[in-house]
């Protein structure tokens, strides 16, 4: 097995993965990390979710950058401002021993003079939402022309967002010059176009047997009258009295609404959705992270890429639209090895939905009965 120490990494970088208790590099990290930092060039990885992408260029791009010139070199791209501060706080982590080092987060919802101000003290690296970014750069409170390094992360996630055009945008104020490292789950026509239109015959690596993130993961499915799915999620929870769990519902009116009657019937859960301030979604996830709420009730897009450890149930109190959606919320449970399961509460008419989706996942779904209350008592 291939030891961190083997990859080429600095000492200061050694020391923080010793901190963050990692003991061996994931496979993505091990095909990347030596790569990116022998050469100059454009890469593709494809890995699932979970297998530790965020190391695989944060690590390359904190020992390429020149810490002792504070000019703006490295641009991470983000769907969400959830991960936006995820990374930043991860790349805040790796870093702890390069002094003079800073990676500032920009993303929408927070003060933007604030986010200006601290690229003025001198940020080298910037991680950045799409639309935040746009906007910064068309006020001129960020300067990406002299960038060497720009990754797009969770590429998938961000074009099915609707950001193509504004990444696009974004690319065009960076100088020609420069390396582009795309991380993917999947690799969709939409991705492959970003791929060819900007990036520079870039190397490819593929992670990990397809389906090897969910395979760890059990699918089941209950079939419940219309007006029944509040009732089944509370059955479902009621059965699972240590569950740690995502509830997805499509709108962000569900969400607000599932969470606060399961507020109101007494059970640990919170909302996150994008209707809520800034500082209401980080301290739901703040809250969640600490297991001080065990269902964390939220739509897709709130909860794009959301990494949290131990989540036991994924809950579809509504099927996404896309069926590649309902890959990437499964994808929240069974990480690292761990197993999970994912539930799907759905309705007689949304039967055929399932078998779409075990085409899509190459597993079979499991048909289950929501337990009566006799059946949770035992
Ligand atoms: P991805 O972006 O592929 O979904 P992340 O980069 O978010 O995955 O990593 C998932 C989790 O695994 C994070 O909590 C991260 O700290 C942890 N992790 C990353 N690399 C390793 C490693 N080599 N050993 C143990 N844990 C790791
Ligand atoms: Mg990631």
């Amino acid at each position: 097995m291939t030891k961190f120490e083997e990859l080429g990494l600095s000492q200061p970088l050694l020391d923080a993965v010793k901190d963050m208790g990692f003991e061996t590099p994931s496979e993505v990290q091990e095909k990347a990390i030596p790569l990116l930092l022998e050469s100059e060039m454009d890469l593709v990885a494809l890995a699932q979710t979970g297998t530790g992408k965020t190391a695989a260029f944060g690590f390359p791009l904190i020992q390429k950058i020149d810490s002792a010139s504070r000019t703006t070199q490295g641009l991470i791209l983000s769907p969400t401002r959830e991960l936006c501060l995820q990374i930043t706080n991860e790349i805040q982590a790796y870093s702890k021993y390069v002094k003079g080092l800073n990676t500032v987060a920009i993303y929408g919802g927070a003060s933007i003079t604030d986010q200006a101000r601290q690229i003025k003290r001198g940020a080298q690296i910037v991680v950045a939402t799409p639309g935040r970014m746009k906007d910064m750069i068309s006020r001129g409170l960020v300067d990406i022309t002299k960038i060497d390094y720009c990754i797009l992360d969770e590429a998938d996630e961000m074009l099915n967002m609707g950001f193509f055009e504004d990444i696009k945008d974004i690319l065009s104020n960076t100088p020609k010059e420069k390396s582009t490292w795309l991380f993917s789950a999947t690799m969709p026509r939409e991705v492959a176009t970003i791929a060819k239109k900007f990036m520079n015959s870039p190397t490819e690596i593929t992670v990990g047997a397809k389906n090897a993130g969910t395979s760890t993961v059990q699918h089941e499915y209950y079939v419940v009258g219309g007006r029944d799915r509040y009732p089944a999620l509370k059955r479902l929870a009621d059965a699972n009295p240590d569950i740690f769990s995502v509830v997805f519902c499509r709108t962000k009116r569900d969400t607000q609404r599932v969470a606060e009657k399961l507020i109101e019937d007494g059970y640990s859960a919170g909302a996150l959705h994008g209707d809520l301030s800034q500082n209401q979604r980080d301290l739901v996830m703040n809250s969640f992270r600490k297991k001080q709420i065990q269902m964390l009730v939220a739509t897709d897009v709130a909860a794009r890429g959301i990494d949290v450890d131990d989540i036991t149930h994924v809950i579809n109190y509504q099927l996404p639209d896309e069926i590649e959606t309902y890959t990437h919320r499964s994808g929240r449970t069974g990480r690292a090895g761990k197993s999970g399961i994912s539930m799907v509460i759905i309705t007689r008419s949304e039967m055929r939905k399932i078998h779409a989706m075990e085409k899509k996942i190459q597993q079979s779904f499991l048909s289950k009965k929501i337990p009566t209350g006799i059946e949770i008592c035992e």
